[in-house]
């Protein structure tokens, strides 16, 4: 079993033909237990006039109404406390409370039923499976054991596929170092933030070269940063490990993953999830390769409070052709390549941090911190990047590289700070790197790409 290189070998490399029929008959399912389970989605689907008679084939999951983010807000302020109608199990059988981080409002909560939880698992095991996780792996968790999702259901799948598991729950970032070392872990699970800090800290505070540290894998997830090459490039290097990218959501499931054949992307796991690409402009569903548009996915097995058809607001799109792994779930070109809502107009151009994150971390002699802020000096915008400079680097070494690459890929000027290294904040899960202090109504939130 451990050289068999698919958790699921029949789901995985099933002929797409089946896989999609598999999908309509499993979105049925889902479909039909949500209409007659959940108020809220009864009335949704009702005033679309959509009943699950209706959905014969995938081309029907389009009149399907979309759910947004604030319409599970809103029902939340329902009965029952604290989920609210959108609940299809009685309470009872609640087994866990989750909740989002509120980055974008009012935190969703998120209920799981025991099987809800199973599911999970066993979506994370296809995840580590696929990234060369097995039974003789000693696997590290540097992650604050509490409300968000984030790496416990990475938890359970590790000790599914029989790793052993260190939860480095309230340790600081030196001790959990010290705990890799001491017990010689191979993997680890962390946000791309917290494994560069990790490394920094290890070398610059303690003394100790994390690529001489036994971690020989490490799975990303909560930012973009493991599918942005240049923050690849630089965990990769600091820890002498394989990186991979994934992404899942709390109220959506572990949706997606990076092989270990890396293919610049994610594969969709698709035997459990329903993936749609929608042109923002248009509305359309994007079918082919190469273009970029927002995610709708459905999960297909979810049951206490089912995700049908969420606008997850991530931008991403379809890779050409089958990865060379053998799988054939389809695989999304760069992962999730930035948010619907995070892409901001400043001077009248679309500005993604990502590409401010791929600028700075591919030149050398800077930190891998960074700030961005956005402001406005009567009508015109104005970008402000603070950068760390490394130790002994001269800022007149690395100035024009900078500004020239920062002007090709985001087609901006800035003006630009260099800090000394370590002066800008550090973060333990997810960075807050940008800011835009515009005023709200100034900002052009409009997303064309
Ligand atoms: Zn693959």
């Amino acid at each position: 079993m451990d050289h068999q290189p698919f958790w699921n070998p029949v789901i995985e490399t099933m002929p797409r033909e089946k896989l999609v029929q598999l999908q309509l008959k499993k979105f049925k399912r889902i479909f039909n237990w949500t209409y007659s389970h959940s108020k809220f989605h009864k009335g949704l689907f009702d005033s679309a006039g959509v009943t699950p008679d209706d959905i014969r084939s995938l081309a029907d999951i389009k009149k399907v109404p979309k759910v947004e983010k604030s319409m599970m807000r809103d029902f939340q302020c329902k009965d029952p406390f604290p989920y609210g109608d959108a609940l299809c199990v009685p309470l009872e059988e609640v087994s866990i409370f989750r909740q989002t981080s509120g980055t974008t409002g009012q935190p969703v909560y998120q209920p799981d039923t025991w099987q809800d939880w199973e599911w999970w698992s066993e979506c994370w095991s296809y995840i580590l499976w696929a990234q060369g996780y097995r039974p003789s792996d000693r696997v590290f968790i540097p992650f604050g054991y509490n409300i968000f999702v984030a790496f416990w259901a990475g938890h359970y799948a590790a000790e599914k596929l029989g790793c052993e598991v260190v939860p480095g729950g309230v340790l600081d970032t030196q001790s959990r170092i010290l705990k890799i070392q001491e017990l010689q872990a191979t993997a680890m699970m962390a946000t791309p933030t917290y494994i560069l800090n990790m490394a920094d800290v290890a070398k610059n505070k303690m003394g100790i070269d994390p690529s001489l540290l036994s971690i020989n894998k490490i799975t990303c997830a909560g930012e973009p940063g493991a599918g942005i090459p240049s923050t690849k490039k630089r965990m990769e290097d600091a820890w002498g490990a394989k990186v991979f990218d994934h992404s899942g959501a709390t109220e959506i499931g572990a949706w997606s993953y990076e092989c270990a054949h890396q293919p610049c992307g994610m594969h969709v796991n698709e035997a459990m999830f329903l993936v749609e690409i929608e042109d923002i402009k248009t509305g359309k569903i994007i079918e082919e390769p190469g273009k970029k548009g927002k995610m709708i996915i459905t999960a297909l097995d979810r049951i206490a409070q089912p995700c049908i058809r969420f606008d997850s607001k991530d931008v991403i799109e379809w890779d050409f052709g089958p990865c060379s792994c053998g799988r054939t779930f389809r695989v999304i070109r760069g992962g999730v390549i930035g948010r619907a809502d995070d892409i901001t107009k400043v001077k009248g151009v679309l500005l993604s941090p990502a590409a401010i994150e791929e600028v700075v971390r591919s030149i050398e002699g800077l930190g891998d911190e960074f700030e961005v802020i956005v402001d406005k000096q009567g009508d015109i915008d104005r970008i402000k990047l603070k950068v760390e400079l490394k130790p002994e680097v001269a800022q007149s070494s690395i100035e024009t590289a900078l500004k020239d690459q920062l002007r090709l890929k985001t087609n901006l000027g800035y003006r630009i700070e260099y800090y000394d290294y370590g002066s800008l904040p550090r973060y333990d899960v997810k960075a807050k790197r940008f800011k835009d202090l515009r005023k709200k109504h100034a900002i052009d939130k409009e997303c064309r790409l």
